[in-house]
């Protein structure tokens, strides 16, 4: 038998209901921020992500799926939404349009990790690109926009926002940074080891006790925050006050990506272990120029789908199930299965969920079977109910039924 890869899913056809309300949730909540779809594709030259990413970061470093086309050339495949979209936006000139530009994506994400629960080689995330504002009311907004979503999903969540500040503060950071960690890189983590030359920053947010530890007292990035940058934090702060959205400031959030400036920010879960962080973003102002753009601001964010799915699994939640048929027409004996087939099709071309048999079953195993998939209403359709030109229309939720006409039936309020 062949097997599905590692770290890979399938989605069935039992289970597809719960990404459709996923989606259909995230898609209402964007327009509702005035937020448009972008796609862009699977596979991006591999070039995009070592500059857009970062060298320094895990996934560059050791997660991406990399490999040389038939025109050799290194195409790497997504493993992360937001480089894909800056280079779009660069590519066709939409710094052109009207400001903001705020753009979402729905997009399978390709990492090589050592795959656990809610820890995939294939996930999905929602991710949003608001382009154009430098102020800290865009980063709210984004921020709003994924509580809010998180909220409709029936999930409890805890924000944490941080800023890196810019690069004129984050120098000073982090030659204090390293100042306090010098004399305690015999006892990091060889990751963390590197890290201390070319990004002690990520050693804030190793997940190794030894590592954890070390940072305990370490220096807090928000102390050294520029005038301006200490002034975009602030604001942040009032809209998400006045939004009456709660958070806890925490210096340690420093995000796995190179590009972010100022805010970032994570919604975690003490419902899923080790894995509980749903969603994380933060503002990218020097991201477009740095894959050859002109100077242009974005704040957003990428939140993992199967994360968000476990979730709503861990706490409960009821996902309404609308895959589930309007109405089930059993049928016996030559004419009434055309009859039965012929109502059908007439029933879904006015858009209800109708099915028929089949599988040449019984009556008997026909009802079964419409209790199986959850069918909302019954109909039985035999010789003597086509004579009588009456059938009985069956309510499967209390078993109460109403007579209707056979040439009613496309008529019914299912
Ligand atoms: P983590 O610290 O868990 O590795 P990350 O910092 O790598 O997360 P991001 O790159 O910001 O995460 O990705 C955004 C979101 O995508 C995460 O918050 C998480 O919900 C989800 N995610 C990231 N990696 C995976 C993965 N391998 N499998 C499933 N979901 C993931
Ligand atoms: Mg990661």
């Amino acid at each position: 038998m062949i097997t599905i890869p590692k770290g890979t899913k399938d989605v069935l056809p039992s289970e597809s209901y719960k990404w459709h309300y996923v989606e259909n949730m995230a898609r209402e909540v964007a327009r509702a921020f005035a937020v448009k779809e972008i796609r862009t594709p699977t596979f991006e030259h591999t070039e995009l992500f070592l500059r857009g990413v970062g060298d320094t970061t895990d996934i560059v470093n050791k997660e991406m799926y990399t490999f040389l086309d038939k025109g050799e050339r290194s195409i790497t495949l997504k493993p992360e939404g937001t480089a894909g979209v800056a280079r779009a936006f660069i590519q066709n000139g939409l710094q052109n349009g009207a400001m903001p530009l705020k753009m979402y994506y729905i997009t399978p994400v390709f990492r090589y990790e050592r795959p656990q629960a809610g820890r995939l080689r294939e996930h999905h995330q929602f991710g949003v690109e608001f382009y154009g504002g430098v102020g800290a009311d865009l980063d709210a907004e984004v921020i709003l926009l994924a509580y809010t979503l998180l909220t409709k999903l029936g999930l409890k969540v805890e924000l944490n926002i941080n800023s890196m500040g810019c690069s004129k503060c984050r120098a000073e950071y982090n030659k204090a940074l390293k100042a306090f960690l010098s004399s305690k890189v015999d006892a990091m983590c060889p990751t963390c080891k590197q890290r201390y030359e070319k990004n002690p920053l990520r050693i804030l947010d190793c997940k190794e006790d030894a590592c954890k530890q070390i940072c305990l007292d370490a220096p807090k990035i928000t102390d050294y925050l520029c005038q301006d940058c200490s002034e975009h934090f602030e604001n942040l702060k009032t809209y998400l006050n006045i939004s009456n959205l709660k958070f806890n400031v925490n210096p340690k959030i420093v995000r796995g990506l190179d590009y972010y400036t100022r805010t970032v920010f994570e919604f975690v879960t003490t419902s899923l272990g080790s894995q509980g962080t749903v969603c994380g973003g933060g503002r990218y102002d020097g991201l477009i120029s740095q894959i050859g753009g002109d100077s242009v601001p974005g704040v957003g964010f990428g939140m993992g789908l199967e994360r968000v799915l476990m979730l709503m699994e861990a706490e409960n939640v009821l996902i309404p199930n609308e895959d589930n048929v309007d109405v089930f027409i059993a049928s016996s004996g030559a004419n009434a299965n055309f009859k039965a087939f012929e109502l059908c099709n007439a029933l879904r071309q006015k858009g209800v969920k109708a099915e028929t048999d089949h599988m040449q079953r019984s009556f008997k195993a026909q009802f079964k079977y419409a209790d199986k998939i959850n069918a909302k209403y019954v109909i039985a359709l035999g010789d003597n109910e086509l004579e009588s030109g009456i059938v009985n229309v069956k309510k499967m939720a209390d078993f109460t039924q109403v007579e209707c006409k056979v040439d009613e039936i496309v008529n019914f309020k299912f």
